[in-house]
């Protein structure tokens, strides 16, 4: 790596959160049979014209306001032109010269990460959006899993028309973890403001990365190539990872690289070429004739803003300011909408933010993940897991023991006052209820007492221990203390 620098630049394909697709009427469900979900204009018959889908705007709208970008008045559908067997059309519906949205810039939190693969130290680092534009999907050619399939290929056209929104950027990532922090960010982002369930495994978010090397000090980019097949966020830092290797060592032997698209396979830990591209294509773009401008209003542009949740990083901001939280408790705890939710929640029941944080950080999200739950589908709801911290904070039981308390709340679905009651854990701290108890071992122990107040006072530990046999062992040691402290004296 040494005198070497990386650049690369990342396009993401977000699926819009949509039920119908973008130019019909026709449902986006997934799973369905085979072309169950198709009509005239997403099977491209002629004649058959497209109508836009003021949703798709809309949750467009919504990502790019997530991101920071701001919205074009106006921008134009274009023709992609290519041919390929799941595009009945023999074009694609996309934006070209007047996007959606461009020029835009998206502040987002980057680390190194140790030998471990722990973050080392964050920090802000701009990224330069070039554009996000809306587009429909292509179909799906389908070589698996149905007779014949080493003579036949098979086209399943339900994927066809679905809207997306392509979001390029500037070559500005220099590590393959710069990359993977601002993949996370996007994805967190247009799942937090509901425009996209942005969830690489399902496929309605594809990633394709640009990557190629230069000497440091160098002016002139290096050879890029061109990344596909990262299904999941850290297959696609490892990718890059294994390319700048393989990049590097290719130029420092002497060699040259080459244009071309390369997928990367998981299970070999490397990248193949899929194909060379020995120049640009010619999309041969032009506006799509069939549908108008797409203007956009301010007005539309702000009620879509009223309408979005508090966005993640201003909620991150605001709990370290209001809670007193750290950057990384903070973060975590804004790493999903409905965490973030629960927290607060937990917060209002518990009346302390830094325990609740602690509780959540430490307890609570082992728990869910070993169950392999989100926060808004734990047992334990965040009213009750507030209670169980106040309980804990008040002295009416132990740390230790509201650890098993919150084990079995997440077993049983009980309410954290059950299971304190039902296991006879609450502590005694009402002072009167305690003098009483101390009374009647003093009396009980005349003797004892004399002796004490003629100066044998290792004779304390004595009543303390008859205290705290007298109440079963639920008295709260701490007062018990004082108390006896105060009558014997
Ligand atoms: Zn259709």
């Amino acid at each position: 790596m040494n005198g070497w620098e990386t650049i690369i630049g990342l396009e993401i394909h977000a699926q819009l959160s949509t039920e119908s697709k973008i130019f019909c009427g026709c449902s986006t469900r997934f799973g369905d049979e085979p072309n169950a979900n198709t009509c005239p204009v997403c099977l491209g018959l002629p004649g058959a014209l497209p109508v836009l889908n003021r949703r798709v705007v809309e949750l467009g709208a919504r990502a790019a306001l997530a991101l920071g970008l701001h919205v074009n008045s106006q921008s134009i559908f274009s023709r992609k032109n290519y041919f390929y067997p799941d595009l009945p059309k023999g074009y694609q519906i996309s934006q070209y010269d007047k996007p959606f949205s461009a020029n835009g810039e998206l502040e987002i939190m980057t680390a190194d990460r140790d030998e471990a693969g722990h973050p080392v130290e964050w920090r802000a680092k701009k990224i330069a959006i070039t554009r996000l534009h809306l587009e429909e999907d292509a179909g799906k050619n389908v070589h698996e899993g149905l007779p014949d399939v080493d003579r036949y290929s098979y086209i399943d056209l339900n994927r066809a028309g679905t809207p997306l929104a392509e979001i390029v950027t500037e070559p500005d990532f220099r590590s393959s973890w710069e990359a993977y922090d601002y993949v996370n960010h996007v994805r967190r982002a247009l799942q937090w403001v509901g425009a996209s369930e942005a969830d690489m495994e399902k496929g309605n978010l594809r990633c394709e990365a640009n990557v190629s090397v230069r000497k440091i000090g160098d002016e002139k980019f290096g050879t890029k190539v061109e990344l596909k097949n990262l299904n999941s966020v850290r297959f696609m830092q490892r990718a890059i990872e294994f390319e700048i290797t393989r990049q590097i060592g290719v130029l420092e032997a002497g060699g040259r690289l080459h244009q071309e698209t390369r997928l990367w396979d998981e299970r070999a830990g490397e990248t193949r070429v899929m194909r060379s591209k020995e120049e640009a294509h010619d999309y041969r773009y032009f506006p799509e004739p069939d549908l108008p401008p797409l203007n956009v209003s301010a007005e539309f542009v702000a009620g879509v803003r009223a309408a979005m949740p508090e966005l993640p990083e201003a909620r991150r901001r605001r709990f370290m300011e209001q809670y007193g939280l750290s950057f990384s408790d903070a973060s975590q705890l804004t790493s999903e909408k409905s965490l973030a939710d629960y927290y607060e929640q937990a917060v209002e029941a518990a009346g302390d933010a830094r325990v609740t944080a602690n509780w959540i950080r430490s307890e609570l999200l082992r728990e869910l993940e070993t169950a392999g739950l989100l926060a808004e589908e734990s047992p334990v709801a965040p009213g009750e897991l507030g209670a169980l911290v106040r309980a804990i904070n008040d002295g009416k039981i132990s740390g230790s023991q509201g650890k098993d308390v919150l084990v079995e709340m997440f077993k049983s679905g009980k309410s954290a006052a059950t299971i304190i009651e039902e296991r006879g854990l609450v502590q005694v701290s009402d002072s009167g209820e305690i003098d009483a108890l101390i009374d009647q071992v003093l009396s009980a122990n005349e003797q004892q007492v004399k002796s004490y107040r003629e100066g044998k006072e290792g004779l304390f530990g004595f009543f303390v221990g008859q205290v705290m046999k007298a109440s079963k062992g639920k008295a709260n040691p701490k007062v018990v203390n004082e108390r006896l402290k105060a009558k014997l004296s």
